[in-house]
């Protein structure tokens, strides 16, 4: 396995990971169809951009279709009537959005933890623990590594750093 199948393993551990969090925190959390806050512009790594793609071509054929707009606002352009149109191919970062998410803070000295404020409004700290929480560092560093390999022969051209504007899958 390799390349765009180890993103989709990858992609579907944390589907897994959400869904343990979703019945466990369903209560304190208030996402739901129809909040938008957090469908802001995002950039992705070439791997899950490529997959993206591949899932729209698949699934969302129309919405490739459109034309790539000259200026893009701060909202995600695949945001309509607060609705996301490429649900099912939507990146990792908008399937964790809402959760608690416990990482390691840039000194790399303090475990921090976020979630949006409209969540967990009547819980304490003591609430959370390391089993309950979404491990944010741990996916994202393994995400890192499989594009870091998979841009070396499907994006000879750009760094492992490199991002890709989400709203380019339109040409
Ligand atoms: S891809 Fe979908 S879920 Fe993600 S920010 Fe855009 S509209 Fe929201």
């Amino acid at each position: 396995m390799g390349g765009l199948d180890t993103y989709k393993a990858l992609r579907d551990e944390i589907d897994y990971s959400t869904i343990k969090l979703w019945d466990e925190h369903k209560a304190n959390m208030a996402c739901k169809k129809g909040c938008d806050k957090c469908c802001l512009n995002f950039d992705v790594f070439p791997v899950e951009f490529d997959y993206i793609r591949q899932k729209m071509e698949e699934l969302y054929p129309e919405v490739l279709k459109q034309d790539k707009p000259e200026k893009t606002g701060e909202k995600c352009f695949f945001l309509k009537d607060q609705q996301c149109t490429i649900y099912e191919a939507r990146p990792i970062i908008c399937r964790t959005h809402g959760y608690p998410l416990l990482y390691m803070n840039e000194a790399g000295d303090q475990w921090e933890l976020s979630h949006c404020e409209l969540n967990f409004t009547h819980v304490d700290e003591e609430y959370f623990h390391e089993d309950n929480c979404y491990p944010q560092d741990t996916f994202n560093s393994r995400l890192f590594m499989l594009n870091k390999e998979y841009i070396k022969t499907a994006h000879p051209g750009k760094g492992e750093f490199d991002l890709i504007p989400l709203v380019d899958l339109l040409t």
